[in-house]
C-alpha cells in the first residue's frame, strides 16, 4: 500500500507516540490488514445486518462469547449494553430511551471504578437513561456493600478493568459477578484497553467491552461481546439511542480484520521489539544528571512494560513536566505518558512506535536535557500554570 503523506497537505505536525493509545493522538496506528479491509469495503454496498452477523462470529471466535457486534466506540458499548439490560428486546422501550419510565434504571459501579477516560463513565450510563449507583468508597469495596446496593431497580452492574481505576481495595471480578448473579443482575465489564479477550467472560462477566482502536490496532470502534440474547438487545438499540453511535461498514470490516490479525500476530516478536526500545532509552539516559529510569510492568497486567523516567529538577535543572512539554513542542512532537507527572516522573510507552522512532525519542530527550543544563535558570513552570495553559488552548479552539 502506498504511504501517502497526510500531514503536509493538512498542515499537521508529525507526532511520535511514546504515550499510549490515546484518543487525542488518533488512538493507535491501524494494522495493515484492517486498512486493507476498510479500503476494500468503502466503495461497496453491503447488507449491514449481515456484516454485523459476520462480526458476531469473529468476536465470538476471539472472545469465546456466544455473540458480539461492533459499535462506534467502547464508550458507546457501555451505553448500549446498559440500555440492553434495561429494555431487553422491547422495541417500544428501546425507542423511548433515554426515558426510562417503568424500567429498571440503576447501574451499580464500584466507587473506585468511576473513571474518566476522556469523559466521565457515569455520563455513558446516564445517556442510556440510567443512573450510576456508586458502591463502596474510592479504594474500599466489600461484598456486603455490593449485596446491600442491589435492589428492585437494579438493571445491571458495570465493572471497570483499567489503569484509570483504583488498583487496590476493590472486589475481584469473579466475586463481584458471583454476588450480582446470585440476585440475577447482569455484569458488564469495560475492558477497553485490556489485551485479554477471554479472561473477563471466564471470570463471570456477561458482557465485555473493548476498544477496537487500542491494543488491537483496529479502526476507531467498540466491540461488544456476550450471550446471544443480551447482545441482540444491545444491537437493537441501533434503532434507538444507538443511532447517534453509528459505526460505518469500514469500522466493522476493519474490526473483523484487526481481530483476525491479532490472533496471528507474532506477540513474542512485538514484545521483543518493545523490550529493545526500553533498553535503548535506558542506556541513552544512563549518564544524565538528575534522571533515573526503571522498567515498570503495566498496572493491569497487560503484557507490556514501560520506562519510568524520574527527573530531579535540582540536578537536571528542569522539571519532569517541563521536559514532557519540551518534547511535545519539538519537531517531531514526542508525546509521553504524563498523567502522573506531578510526582516528578513520566513514562515512555514503547507499544506504538514504528521504524526508527525509538532512536528519535532518545535523541530528543538528550537534546532537551542538554539544553536544560545550559539554561540560565532551572526550567520550572508551576503545575497550575501548565494545567491552565492546556485548558486555555481548548477554550480558544479552533484558533
Ligand atoms: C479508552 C477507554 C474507554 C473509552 O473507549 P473508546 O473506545 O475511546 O470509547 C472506556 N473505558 C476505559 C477504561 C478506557 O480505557
Amino acid at each position: 500500500m502506498k504511504n501517502l503523506d497526510i500531514h503536509r497537505p493538512l498542515g499537521l505536525r508529525r507526532v511520535i507516540n511514546a504515550n499510549g493509545t490515546m484518543t487525542y493522538l488518533g488512538a493507535s496506528s491501524v494494522v495493515p490488514a484492517a486498512i486493507e479491509a476498510m479500503c476494500a469495503i468503502l466503495p461497496e454496498f453491503v447488507e449491514m445486518d449481515a456484516l454485523q452477523a459476520k462480526a458476531s462470529r469473529a468476536i465470538a471466535t476471539a472472545c469465546g462469547s456466544e455473540a458480539g457486534f461492533v459499535t462506534s466506540s467502547c464508550a458507546s458499548g457501555i451505553v448500549l449494553a446498559v440500555a440492553a439490560a434495561m429494555t431487553g428486546p422491547d422495541l417500544a422501550a428501546i425507542e423511548r430511551l433515554p426515558n426510562a419510565g417503568g424500567l429498571k434504571n440503576e447501574v451499580l459501579i464500584l466507587a473506585g471504578h468511576q473513571v474518566h477516560y476522556g469523559a466521565p463513565i457515569e455520563q455513558a450510563i446516564a445517556l442510556a437513561g440510567a443512573r450510576a449507583m456508586p458502591v463502596g468508597q474510592s479504594t474500599f469495596a466489600r461484598r456486603h456493600q455490593l449485596e446491600g446496593a442491589i435492589g428492585a431497580r437494579t438493571a445491571c452492574a458495570l465493572y471497570v478493568v483499567s489503569h484509570h481505576a483504583a488498583q487496590y481495595g476493590m472486589l475481584p471480578l469473579d466475586e463481584f459477578a458471583a454476588v450480582c448473579h446470585a440476585r440475577g443482575v447482569p455484569v458488564i465489564v469495560d475492558a477497553a484497553s485490556e489485551y485479554d479477550l477471554r479472561g473477563f467472560l471466564a471470570q463471570g462477566a456477561d458482557v465485555v467491552l473493548y476498544s477496537a482502536q487500542k491494543f488491537l490496532g483496529g479502526p476507531t470502534a467498540g466491540i461488544v461481546a456476550g450471550p446471544k440474547a443480551l447482545i441482540r438487545s444491545a444491537y437493537l438499540q441501533n434503532l434507538g439511542i444507538g443511532r447517534c453511535m453509528k459505526v460505518g461498514k469500514e469500522g466493522i470490516a476493519g474490526t473483523i480484520a484487526a481481530l483476525q490479525a491479532w490472533a496471528t500476530r507474532d506477540h513474542a516478536a512485538v514484545r521483543q521489539r518493545e523490550t529493545e526500545h526500553l533498553a535503548l532509552w535506558q542506556s541513552a539516559l544512563e549518564q544524565r544528571p538528575g534522571v533515573s529510569t526503571a522498567i515498570e510492568p503495566d498496572p493491569t497486567g497487560n503484557p507490556l512494560d514501560r520506562l519510568k523516567l524520574t527527573v530531579d529538577p535540582a540536578k537536571a535543572l528542569i522539571t519532569a513536566w517541563d521536559l514532557a512539554d519540551a518534547l511535545e513542542r519539538g519537531e517531531p512532537a514526542v508525546s509521553v505518558r504524563d498523567h502522573e507527572v506531578e510526582h516528578g516522573y513520566f513514562f515512555l510507552d514503547p507499544c506504538n512506535l514504528r521504524g526508527d522512532q525509538a532512536q528519535v525519542v532518545a535523541r530528543r530527550l538528550n537534546e532537551e536535557l542538554e539544553r536544560a543544563l545550559l539554561a540560565p535558570a532551572i526550567i520550572a513552570t508551576s503545575l497550575e500554570q501548565r494545567r491552565q495553559r492546556r485548558f486555555d488552548a481548548l477554550s480558544r479552539w479552533p484558533d
